[in-house]
């Protein structure tokens, strides 16, 4: 089943049930878009997992990105599962649990080729090229089959790691028969192969070489292992000492580093705060914000308020990453601000400084080819790719009832000679807000969007307690309502709540009365006047 990451692309999360077993496989979260404001994180919803905490036997982890293990602290903290993953995937799960000390998991190790037993279950980690090191599809064996998930994956020839996604094992593994087949959708729309990462490197190269004197600022993901290599390697040419700038660079960088998936010398690193003993083309920075994030170094420094840092006509700097849907105009705008402070700004759309880390068409293509699965069922995309992907399935020679297009929540029934959907569970987001999170849907949510969209009105007036007349005010103060000008409201506002307190003929302290009244009558008249409904409060001084 899926409870997460079927018709969006985040927040991946799939639970495999056979008798008293359960496997998790991923545990991710998403960022929110604009309709959550306030928001931090979105994550799939657990209750049949907490339902079923007693068969749950392993949480698998295909790979590091966020959108597969940025749920696991929530998830673990509520559910005691041992965690299988590669060395990267789980030093990054580790740098993750730092700011949970209560969570302490039983963490696995596992390489490529490596098998486990969880329950009725087996599964095999397969070696897959993608963005991030120690990426793995599983093979995962239950009494009526194997069910083959890719995981996020492309197929790269000529690698940074010098590896390419295992193709004879999956062969193999299609030879002696695969049930079903999960597989990763997010390139579907797009024809031919993913170019390869050391493509990139090559664009690089000369980018480096044109700006020799120059000094160089490169925004990436943290995780993209083999694009930092490749960016350590052309510092090392171009005699550039390193600075990394943005907190998940530095952590990430350290940990990549420690277990060997980062080759780097100590001695060509400098901290951030000692750029300026170096002259500009001795410099390359490595910083975070490829996505334009509000508090990431780049965003800030594009800005100009980045302590340490004042960006010029001297600096060139390369987005070495695509914009996540959702982003693209935060993108744009660190973009437009970097071109503001006179740097040259080198990015994905004039020169191939990135690649995706997803199989584009003709790499979906082999993986069907080669695995042959029995049902087919599209996963990692959003409606239409998953759409895309199971007409795909169908041109290759698959019968179309034997595709299934998931939905969050639906329970995917497999058999030997059946595939269909069979009921749902409870599924849904949960809403994370700075480190706790809870059922904010409703209360918090609507007033933040009121604030966000119609503004806000503070009433302030004092009455007689007595006799109930008005004695001072009242003040109205507006926020993000109407323009500073437009005074006539404001006036025929006061005037709206000195008639409705007459017409209340008070008796003592009925202040929630006046306070509803009050907020009625406003919030027609802004509704008349200005087209939106403010929150309104009212404060009330008694004499
Ligand atoms: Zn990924
Ligand atoms: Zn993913």
């Amino acid at each position: 089943m899926f409870l997460g990451g079927a018709g969006e692309i985040g927040k991946n999360m799939l639970a495999v049930e056979y008798g008293n077993d359960i496997i998790i496989v991923d545990a991710g979260s998403m960022f929110p878009g604009e309709d959550l404001p306030g928001i931090d994180l979105i994550l799939p919803d657990i209750t049949y997992l907490l339902q079923n905490k007693h068969k749950i036997k392993a949480v698998i982890l295909t790979h590091g990105h966020e959108d597969h293990i940025g749920g696991l602290p929530y998830l673990l903290n509520e559910i005691n599962a041992p965690v299988y993953g590669s060395r990267m995937t789980l030093a990054l799960v580790e740098l993750k649990l730092k700011e949970y000390r209560n969570i302490k998991p039983k963490m696995i190790t596992v390489k490529e080729g490596q098998s486990i037993k969880a329950g009725v279950f087996g599964v095999e980690f397969i070696y897959v090229n993608h963005s991030i090191a120690g990426a793995f599809a599983i093979s995962v064996t239950t009494p009526v089959g194997v069910w083959l998930h890719t995981g996020d994956f492309k197929v790269d020839y000529t690698s940074v790691e010098g590896k390419t996604t295992d193709l004879t094992r999956l062969a193999e593994l299609g030879k002696q028969g695969v049930l079903v087949m999960t597989a990763d959708s997010t390139n579907v729309e797009l024809e031919g192969y993913t170019m390869s990462e050391t493509n990139v490197g090559r664009s690089l190269d000369v980018v480096f070489a044109q700006h020799k004197d120059k000094r160089m600022f490169t925004a990436t993901f943290a995780s993209n292992t083999y694009r930092l290599q490749q960016l350590v390697d052309l510092a090392n040419k171009y005699g550039r000492k390193i600075a990394f700038s943005g907190r998940s660079m530095v952590n990430v960088s350290e940990v990549a580093a420690k277990i060997g998936e980062l080759k780097i010398n100590k001695d060509i690193i400098v901290p951030l705060e000692k750029i300026k003993n170096y002259k500009d083309s001795e410099l390359l920075i490595l910083s975070t914000g490829s996505q334009g994030e509000p508090f990431s170094a780049l965003t800030r420094m594009a800005a100009g308020n980045f302590k340490g840092v004042t960006l010029g006509a001297n600096d060139a700097i390369i987005i070495s990453a695509s914009a996540i849907p959702g982003n693209e105009k935060a993108v744009l705008g660190v973009i437009d601000n970097l071109y503001k402070q006179g740097c040259e700004v080198i990015y994905d759309a004039l020169t191939e400084v990135h690649v995706s880390g997803h199989a584009k068409r003709e790499e979906l293509k082999l993986m069907h080819a080669l695995v042959k699965p029995k049902y087919f069922v599209p996963a990692h995309g959003e409606y239409r790719m998953l759409k895309k992907h199971t007409e795909l399935a169908v041109a290759l020679g698959m019968e179309e009832r034997n595709t299934l297009i998931p939905e969050i929540g639906m329970v995917i029934e497999v058999t030997k000679n059946s595939l269909k959907a069979n009921g749902t569970v409870p599924s849904g987001r949960r809403l994370v807000d700075g480190l706790g999170f809870g059922d904010m849907e409703s209360v918090v949510l609507r007033d933040r969007k009121q604030l966000a969209e119609d503004g806000l009105c503070i009433v302030m007036l004092g009455i007689n307690r007595a006799s109930g007349e008005l004695v001072s005010g009242p003040d109205i103060i507006t926020r993000g309502l109407m323009y500073a000008n437009e005074n006539s409201v404001s006036q025929e506002a006061r005037k709206i709540v000195i008639d409705t307190i007459e017409n209340l003929q008070l008796k003592e302290s009925e202040w929630s009365i006046v306070k509803e009244a009050v907020k009625r009558n406003l919030s027609n008249h802004f509704d008349k006047k200005t087209k939106r409904r403010p929150m309104i409060l009212t404060f009330i001084l008694e004499s």
